[in-house]
């Protein structure tokens, strides 16, 4: 069960005011609050260990070496990897989609293949996709969905031809809130011996996930977004695809021997790994994973749950209120429009009351066309979030609804 104020308590963030009113922090799907476990981490390490990673003999080296691979076995574990030779640390889901776009598509693509996404992909699971039509000539198959904002499975099966060297999905909407099937995506790939790459940013830090369960070839994640710094992430790969890819960048860290003549690469992970990682970030994401972790994942999910439910169930008594995205498995983001007033205004009347919500595209723009829409407002929420206030947003609404 959640203790939400025992929890809030070690947010020191949530105790804040803007505009001399409480903050209600509705914006988790962008980035999530930091528990101060986490911070102290960072602050602690740069304090006490801090010297460069895997190079060094010297003692802060080494213990900075093991924090560093700690974590790395930290995130294996979390979400069920067989290997830390599968958990690559990056910047984040971008740089991972990025990643794999570019060294999937160097290794096993050719003009004229194709790769299948959906029609509800953050612009970080599109532009790299065209980034490498534009270098290889290669075509993007979209997977349509229904007005709930569900993948439509038949139509997804129709888009499989001889040429189809990729599906990469999200896994849950930013914008929708839309759990997809992705077991099943993945197994009707495997049908086709086409590997998958799930985009994880928005399940990981609701959900358990499972890499041996969901048996994806790659799977992505921000540390941000759930409760670690900015500035790393993860890519997962199953070994033998990581070690049958060429590298993204080049420089330190990655190789085993270099000459004028000859460079020999290190295995996965880090031939993925280029230059000094950011060390520091990662053993602040093993701390918010262990903070997560020590709450549960099924926790998490349950109580997030039963506010999405009462969010939702609150909204809809807001005269005219439409929801975007009703899918039967939904996490806990909630897109709406009130009557005909613009997103911005709703956004920024609400952020006057204290309430902080995102409004616009959502970095979704193909999804928004296919909405009809230019934008939402979006209230998405944790762990740490209340029903008191959810009911602080409804009275919100009401209040901005009465100005127009
Ligand atoms: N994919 C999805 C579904 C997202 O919601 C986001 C961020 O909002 C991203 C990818 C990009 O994540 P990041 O900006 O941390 O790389």
């Amino acid at each position: 069960m959640i203790d939400v104020e025992k929890i809030r308590a070690d947010f020191p963030i949530l105790s804040r005011t803007v505009y001399d009113k409480p903050l209600v922090y509705f914006d988790n799907s962008a980035t999530t609050q930091k528990p101060r476990c986490v911070v102290e981490s960072l602050v602690n390490e740069y304090y006490s260990v801090n010297a460069n990673v895997h190079r060094g003999v010297h003692f802060l080296s080494q213990q900075a070496t093991e924090l560093h691979e700690a974590a790395r076995e930290t995130v294996r574990a979390f979400i069920n990897a067989r290997s830390t030779n599968e958990i690559v640390f990056t910047r984040g889901t971008t740089e991972s989609i990025n990643l794999l776009a570019y060294s999937f598509g160097e290794a096993f693509m050719q003009e004229g293949d194709e790769v299948i996404l959906s029609v509800m992909e953050h612009h970080s699971n599109i532009v790299p996709w065209q980034i490498l039509a534009a270098r290889k000539g290669i075509s993007i198959k979209v997977i349509p969905m229904n007005d709930n904002g569900e993948l439509l499975m038949d139509e997804y099966k129709k888009l499989f031809s001889e040429k189809t060297k990729l599906v990469s999905v999200t896994h849950v909407s930013n914008v929708l809130g839309t759990v997809n099937p992705v077991k099943e995506i993945t197994a009707i790939a495997h049908e086709h011996n086409v590997p998958v790459l799930i985009d994880g940013a928005q399940s990981v830090p609701h959900m358990t996930v499972d890499m041996q369960d969901l048996d994806a070839e790659f799977f992505a994640f921000s540390g941000h977004k759930v409760y670690g710094p900015t500035g790393v992430g993860v890519l997962y790969g199953k070994e033998e695809w990581l070690n049958k890819l060429p590298p993204y960048q080049g420089g330190g860290e990655m190789i085993q021997s270099v000459s004028f003549e000859k460079t020999v690469f290190e295995q996965a992970p880090l031939k993925f790994e280029a230059g000094t990682p950011d060390y520091i970030g990662t053993t602040g994401l093993a701390k918010a994973i262990d903070y997560v972790t020590a709450i549960g994942m099924d926790n998490i999910a349950a109580y997030e749950h039963e506010l999405t439910e009462y969010a939702t169930r609150r909204l809809k008594d807001v005269d005219g209120l439409r929801i975007f995205g009703e899918a039967e498995h939904k996490g806990s983001v909630i897109s709406f429009l009130v009557g005909n007033i613009h997103h911005l205004d709703m956004g920024t009347l609400l952020d006057r009351l204290g309430i902080a919500v995102r409004t616009g595209h959502h970095c979704a723009q193909p999804l928004m066309i296919r909405l009809g829409i230019e934008g939402t407002v979006r209230a998405s929420f944790s762990f740490y979030n209340t029903k008191e206030e959810i009911d602080a947003l409804v009275d919100g609404i009401k209040k901005v609804s009465k100005m127009f």
